[in-house]
C-alpha cells in the first residue's frame, strides 16, 4: 500500500513539474512515506527524520513532507516535535499535498487529481481499491492510523486500470489492508468478485492479483471467481498469524485453526494449482512453547509457498499493548522466528524443486545484474538471460535451477514470440499439457 501511495505522490509531483533525484542532499523537496506497523519501522522513520534534519541544516531551502502511518491525529504534537518538517499529511490526503504546493507558488491545475497516470508505465501496477480496516486485530495499529474501511467505486477503479492497460501495463494488483471486504460500504454493495469480473474484461491486461485477504472474509463466491476468471492469478495471500486457538482469540482474528484449515481445503479443491502465501507472528504475549509448536504444525500441514514471519512488537494504543504484557523474551522471539524461517525454507525448497524441468510463463518486470527477472502467475520469482528487450513481455522459461526463494531458467519462447528451444506448451505454472513446437 505504501509503495502504491509513493507512486501516486511521485506522479502528482511529476505533473507539477518536479523531477526525481536519487540523492536527497541535491533535492528541493523530500517526501517521506512512513510505516509504523512494527517498532523497528517506526525507529527507522525517526532515524530518517534526524538524517533529513542534518541535510536541512546545510540546505535551509529544502522542504520536507511526511505522510504514511506515522501521521496520525496528533499532527500538532508532531509539528512541535519535528519543526524541520514543512508538512505532515495523512495517507492518501493528496489534496493537502497539492494545497501546500499551491502555497509555495507552484502552479497546480484544478484537474490534477483526475489526470491520468504518465504514459511511461511499468508492466505491473499497484491499485489501491479499499483503504483502512474495520477489524481491530488486537496487535495491529492499522485501523487507528488508516481509519475505517473506505472502498473506491468499481467504475473509477476500472477506468484507471483501462488507462494503464492502454499505456502498456499487463498486470495489476488490487490492494487493500483487508481487500476481500471490498465494496460493503458502497451504495450497491459490490464485492471483490464483482470487481475482479469487471477487471477481467479490460483489454490488454493479462494478469490480476489482489492483496491482502482476511480468512474470515474469504467467501465461496470469491474463491469461485478466482477459479473461473482466466486473468486472475492462482495466488492468494491469506495470513493465519498463529496456529493456536487461544492465541488467535487473543489476537481477535475471528477464526480458529480448524476453520482456517477448512478454508484452505475449500480453496485447494476449487483451485488445485493455487499458490498460498501467509503471514505469521511469533512471540505474541503469553505464547508458550506448546502454542508456538501449533504454528509449526500448521505450517507443516498446509505447506505454503511463501511465509512472511514477524516477531510481535507492542504498538502503543492497540488492544494488545493495553491488555497484555509483552512477556516473551526477545531471544525467544528471535529463536522462534528462525525456526519458522528454517522450516519454511525447507518446504519452499521442496515445492520449488518440483518445477525443475518444467516450463513456466513469466511476466518480465526488469533486469538485475545482467539477468531479466519476472514472476509466474503463482508469484514465483524467475531469472533468465536474453539479449532481447523482454521488459513487459510474457516469456516461457524452462526451469533449470531452483531454490526456496527463486527459480532460474532458459528461454523457451523468446520475447520476439519465436521459439528458441524445443517448446513445451504449458498451462498454469508448469502444468504440462503437451509437447511440440508452436509456429
Ligand atoms: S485485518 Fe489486517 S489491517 Fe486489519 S486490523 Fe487485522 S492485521 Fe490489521
Amino acid at each position: 500500500m505504501n509503495k502504491a501511495e509513493s507512486q501516486r505522490v511521485a506522479h502528482y509531483l511529476e505533473l507539477l513539474g518536479y523531477q526525481a533525484t536519487p540523492v536527497p542532499w541535491s533535492a528541493d523537496l523530500v517526501v517521506l512515506n512512513t510505516c509504523v506497523v512494527r517498532q523497528s519501522a517506526e525507529d527507522k522513520v525517526l532515524g530518517t527524520l534526524g538524517y533529513l534534519k542534518g541535510i536541512k541544516s546545510y540546505n535551509p531551502d529544502l522542504s520536507i513532507l511526511v505522510t504514511g502511518c506515522f501521521v496520525d491525529l496528533r499532527i500538532e504534537e508532531l509539528e512541535r516535535c519535528f519543526p524541520h518538517v514543512d508538512l505532515f499529511f495523512k495517507p492518501g490526503a493528496y489534496v493537502e499535498l497539492l494545497s501546500w504546493a499551491r502555497e509555495q507558488g507552484v502552479t497546480v491545475p484544478e484537474t490534477v487529481l483526475s489526470l491520468p497516470p504518465p504514459e511511461h508505465v511499468a508492466p505491473t501496477a499497484l491499485i489501491s481499491i479499499i483503504q483502512g480496516c474495520d477489524n481491530f486485530c488486537s496487535y495491529c495499529i492499522v485501523p487507528y492510523r488508516r481509519g475505517r474501511e473506505k472502498s473506491r467505486p468499481v467504475m473509477e477503479i476500472v477506468r484507471e486500470i483501462r488507462h494503464l492497460a492502454q499505456c502498456g501495463t499487463k498486470e495489476v494488483t488490487l490492494l487493500g489492508q483487508n481487500v476481500n471486504s471490498y465494496g460493503h460500504d458502497l451504495p450497491a454493495q459490490p464485492d471483490l468478485s464483482d470487481l475482479l469480473a469487471e477487471t477481467n474484461d479490460v483489454a490488454g491486461l493479462t494478469r490480476i492479483r489482489f492483496l491482502t485477504s482476511h480468512p474470515k472474509d474469504m467467501s465461496q463466491r470469491l474463491v469461485s471467481a478466482i477459479a473461473s476468471l482466466d486473468r486472475v492469478c492462482e495466488h492468494i495471500s491469506l495470513p493465519f498469524q498463529a496456529g493456536d486457538n487461544n492465541i488467535l482469540k487473543a489476537m481477535r482474528r475471528g477464526y480458529t485453526a480448524e476453520q482456517y484449515l477448512q478454508l484452505v481445503d475449500t480453496i485447494r479443491h476449487c483451485i488445485p494449482e493455487v499458490a498460498l502465501s501467509t503471514d505469521v507472528i511469533v512471540g505474541f504475549p503469553g505464547e508458550s512453547e506448546g502454542q508456538f509448536a501449533r504454528t509449526l504444525t500448521l505450517l507443516q500441514e498446509i505447506r505454503f509457498d511463501t511465509v512472511h514471519v514477524a516477531a510481535y512488537s507492542p504498538r502503543p494504543g492497540t488492544i494488545a499493548s493495553r491488555k497484555y504484557q509483552d512477556d516473551v523474551s526477545p531471544a525467544t522471539k528471535k529463536e522462534r522466528l528462525n525456526r519458522v524461517e528454517a522450516l519454511q525454507a525447507d518446504i519452499a525448497g521442496q515445492i520449488n524443486s518440483e518445477l525443475r524441468g518444467k516450463t513456466v510463463e513469466v511476466l518480465v518486470e526488469g533486469k538485475k545484474r545482467g539477468k531479466w527477472y519476472g514472476r509466474t502467475r503463482s508469484d514465483k520469482l524467475v531469472f533468465f538471460k536474453s539479449d532481447n528487450d523482454c521488459l513487459g513481455q510474457l516469456v516461457k522459461i524452462a526451469i533449470g535451477k531452483t531454490s526456496p526463494w527463486a527459480l532460474q531458467g532458459e528461454v523457451v519462447a523468446d520475447c520476439t514470440g519465436l521459439p528458441t528451444i524445443g517448446e513445451t506448451s504449458v498451462g498454469r505454472d508448469g502444468a504440462m499439457l503437451g509437447l511440440g513446437l508452436k509456429s
